[in-house]
């Protein structure tokens, strides 16, 4: 019930405007944003490689509406890459299709994201594109595919599947079977009964199901939850298949479980922290506050603290 209304709110146009525009809403947002400007994520990424973590940079934004903002998103994404490469970063960059225009221009987005593809295979980084609202996903899929068949750039871009999705197993199969690295997540969205489980019981199954095919499937993939009792039986099953921790990483948001992932890398297990920064932080947070609405009370308890 809580999570449709932060989700709901989260494409709140006016809210949004309003939060974005103001100083108590870009503090409210530094609980899961690093910073509104490269540099605040650089900063970000340096203190978490230092702790032994990597990390995936994400510039927030969604849903462009027009060609010039995709090019400033781009550019920026590129930018970002040559920081990450000049200071020798353990970090690679995630970035959203619609960011890049895709409900603009098709074509433009698909010139814009190879382009960075081209660009992460010169300094042999990765760039992972994030799984939005279902009215994208085949569209998605389709674009990691054809960006993966481009000569070089096999092995440095990769997709997000969401175990609520009820087609997740068979779009699993379909990239592993060009050996396309994948990052497995839940789902941040909110989908109708026909084509997504609705029952944590049912999305938690099908996620512990999935990956463990990742795990044993000889591709480097990410296993992104915050879920301990998800993460202790992986943990287990890697062991008991006598998968090397090198084999896969576990992937977490900045800001979530920080305990938790102090004592992966503890354990000795490979952590990547997806790190947002920028001005359109809004969405993004409101999801985060949808997955654990607590989250709400103790920002709001934060807010107030002296
Ligand atoms: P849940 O069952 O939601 O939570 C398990 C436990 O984790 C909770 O009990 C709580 O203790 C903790 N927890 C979870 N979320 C929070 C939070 N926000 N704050 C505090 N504690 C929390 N979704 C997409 O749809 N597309 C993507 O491309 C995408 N990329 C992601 C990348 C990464 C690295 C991660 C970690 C998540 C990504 N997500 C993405 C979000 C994901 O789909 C889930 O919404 C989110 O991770 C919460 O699910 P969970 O697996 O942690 O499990």
């Amino acid at each position: 019930m809580l999570r449709a209304v932060f989700i709901g709110l989260s494409e709140n146009k006016s809210l949004r405007h309003f939060a974005e525009s103001s100083a108590m809403g870009r503090r409210m947002s530094s609980r899961f944003a690093a910073g509104l400007e490269v540099k605040d994520a650089v900063a970000a990424a340096k203190k978490l490689n230092a702790m032994g973590a990597t990390v995936s940079i994400d510039n927030l934004g969604e849903n462009v509406t027009n060609a010039a903002e995709a090019r400033e998103s781009a550019k920026l994404y590129h930018d970002m890459l040559d920081e990450l490469s000049k200071d020798g970063l353990k970090a690679n960059i995630s970035l959203k299709l619609t960011h890049m225009g895709l409900d603009v221009d098709p074509a433009l987005c698909h010139d814009l994201v190879s382009e960075l593809v081209d660009h992460a295979v010169k300094i042999d980084n990765f760039v992972r594109i994030d799984m939005e609202g279902s009215p994208y996903t085949q569209k998605t899929l389709d674009f990691v595919h054809e960006l993966h068949r481009i000569p070089g750039h096999s092995g440095h871009v990769g997709a997000v599947i969401q175990s609520y999705m009820r087609r997740a197993e068979a779009d699993v199969e379909k990239l592993l079977s060009e050996r396309i690295r994948i990052r497995l997540c839940k789902g941040a969205y909110k989908e109708p009964a026909d084509i997504a489980f609705q029952q944590k019981s049912e999305v938690d199954a099908n996620y512990v199901k999935l990956a463990k095919t990742l795990i044993k499937s000889g591709v480097y993939h990410g296993i992104a939850t915050h879920d301990e009792n998800i993460i202790n039986e992986l943990k287990q099953f890697a062991k008991a298949e006598s998968i090397p921790a090198s084999a896969f990483e576990f992937q977490m948001l900045y800001g979530v479980r920080r305990g938790l992932q102090e004592q992966l890398i503890k354990e000795g297990w490979g952590l990547r922290v997806y790190v947002p920064f920028g001005t359109e932080w809004y969405p993004y947070f409101m999801r985060r506050l949808a997955e654990r609405p607590a989250n709400a009370l103790f920002i709001a308890k934060n807010m107030f603290r002296n």
